[in-house]
């Protein structure tokens, strides 16, 4: 290039995406750096609204994992009330699956759904092994101690305090004159009536006397407003849920369809085969309205395969993802920077919206993705040790961790997570993922919007107010890149230092 040539005002710097992806060599978020924009706005003006399918809008492009250590109802209601959404993995029962959905479905702010109850026949003894692990200790009493009988009580800490014999019955020491609401009690009248009658919890029961629902003097105390939750036309949160592309996953997405979710994904790691594509054709043709999202896909003749079987949706990454070893089991994926570009390129002319899926381990890394062609992005990692993912906390070391494994580690597979990988029938399983542990980051509450505030500053810095204008931009060439040799990488990380503290995705 000629110094005229450089100093010529229409002169681009850097690299438009087709640049910078043409090179021979896979890349990864790592390997590419975005250059700054011109910035005329604040980070509160960025607009981080999305679509992970055709139908589906959310607030935020953030996604958790399939995954038994990461989605189960509890991750999806927090990430639904955060903005973004949760898929709950299918390691489990039909029935199972489709309680969580319905949980997530049937949540309210401010209303515990499905409490959980004991009959008058339960011991004192019961009520202390609730109390330890799960943290409360008020109890509604039914008749058969399960919510489908009529409500007779509650036992709460002031009827059980000093009671030394923990063999008593609860039904000889449960408050039976009950205060309670009825269903369709909105958490405004609710809150009235806990603070008029100065009751500690207020059970919500429908007609023939059984309880929906249960309101705490506690939780209005926290009570948050979540404005940008994800919701579906009724108001109740957006829940998505993973199925396999075997047969049983016809029964799976019946029960899951009537339990109200909003989108499917057909999880498989390679998602190119003709189950994928007749399960997606079995799903668009018989339940009407319900998003499907097909994958993995890294290239553009496996997007082609599932636009053509009808997919709303496409999810990117085959080997990337941080429990996973598929790229060295099998030689098989794509660097999953050029795998995210190629893909949405492809897609952006069918106006079907890509996740990236996997190796997702920053904020810079989401504000990749999302630069590079992605609609949004799905973690595991990123989420699993939260409060809210499946498990137990643990200590190793002096530090407090939360089991993560990959759905294709063998102590997953041994708990019937291998249906992605086809090895179902298979004697020998060969793992295509490890199991590990993640540390604690605390709750989704706080962890999201620091993710949310990191993303909006990356995007004032890309100087783009929105996903829509950086795709624009993205595509055409108007955005620009620069590759990262290994010591531009060494250089933007912390280096010449003696010690440092992280400031880590822990959000305080
Ligand atoms: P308790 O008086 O010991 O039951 O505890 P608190 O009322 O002080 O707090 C109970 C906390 O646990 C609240 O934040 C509830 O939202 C939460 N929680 C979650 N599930 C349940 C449940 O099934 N029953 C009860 N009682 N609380 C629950
Ligand atoms: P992470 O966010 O932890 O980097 O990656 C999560 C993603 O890894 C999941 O969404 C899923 O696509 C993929 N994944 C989950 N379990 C396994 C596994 O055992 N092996 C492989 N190859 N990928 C996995």
């Amino acid at each position: 290039m000629s110094n005229s040539e450089l100093k010529d005002s229409t002169f681009l710097d850097g690299l438009s995406g087709e640049q910078l992806f043409r090179h021979p060599i896979g890349l990864t978020y790592r390997d590419f750096l975005v250059l700054p924009g011109y910035i005329d706005f604040n980070p509160s003006d960025v607009d981080l609204e999305t679509r992970i399918s055709k139908n589906i809008v959310l607030k935020r492009p953030l996604i958790s994992s399939p995954m038994d250590t990461v989605t189960e109802s509890a991750m999806a209601i927090a990430q639904a009330l955060q903005g973004g959404m949760g898929f709950i993995h299918y390691n489990n029962t039909i029935d199972e699956q489709v309680a969580h959905v319905r949980k997530v479905k049937r949540y309210e702010n401010g209303f515990i759904t499905e409490p959980m109850t004991l009959s008058p026949r339960n011991t004192l003894k019961d009520l202390d092994d609730i109390k330890d692990r799960h943290g409360f200790s008020s109890i509604p009493i039914t008749e058969d101690g399960t919510p489908r009988t009529k409500l007779i009580g509650i036992v709460t800490n002031r009827d059980v305090d000093f009671e030394s014999d923990r063999t008593i019955q609860l039904g000889s020491v449960m408050t039976k004159e009950l205060v309670t609401g009825p269903v369709g009690m909105t958490l405004k009248e609710a809150n009235e009536k806990l603070r008029a009658t100065k009751i500690g919890k207020l059970p919500i029961v429908d007609k023939e006397g059984r309880i929906i629902s249960l309101v705490t003097r506690k939780d209005l105390k926290k009570n948050k407003d979540f404005p940008d939750s994800s919701k579906d036309g009724q108001k109740r949160l957006r829940v998505g849920a993973a199925v396999s592309t075997l047969a049983e996953s016809r029964d799976r997405v019946a029960a899951l369809y009537v339990a109200g979710v909003d989108v499917i994904i057909v999880d498989s790691a390679q998602g190119n085969s003709v189950y994928q594509i007749e399960m997606i054709k079995y799903i668009k043709k018989n339940f009407e309205g319900l998003d499907v999202i097909g994958g993995n896909v890294v290239t553009k003749d496996q997007c082609n395969s599932l636009i053509e079987a009808g997919v709303d949706g496409l999810r990117v990454g085959m080997g990337p993802g941080s429990i996973c070893i598929t790229q060295e089991t099998m030689a098989v994926g794509r660097a999953q920077a050029t795998a995210v570009f190629m893909t949405s390129l492809y897609a952006s002319k069918y106006n079907i919206p890509v996740i990236a899926d996997g190796g997702i381990s920053n904020i810079g890394d989401i504000a990749n993705a999302l630069a590079i062609g992605a609609s949004s992005c799905m973690m595991g990692s990123m989420f699993a040790g939260t409060s809210e993912a499946p498990g137990e906390y643990f200590y190793e070391n002096g530090v407090r961790l939360k089991k993560y494994r990959g759905m294709a580690s063998l102590e997953a597979m041994n708990a019937g997570g291998d249906k992605r990988y086809f090895s179902e029938s298979q004697k020998i399983k060969v793992a295509q993922g490890v199991s590990g542990a993640v540390v604690d980051k605390g709750s989704i509450t706080n962890f999201v919007p620091y993710l949310v505030q990191g993303l909006k500053l990356s995007f004032q810095d890309m100087g783009y107010k929105n996903t829509k204008d950086l795709h624009e931009a993205l595509y055409s060439g108007r955005l620009r890149f620069e590759r990262r040799s290994e010591s531009a990488q060494l250089q933007g990380s912390v280096h010449g230092l003696y010690s440092f503290s992280n400031p880590s995705m822990r959000a305080e």
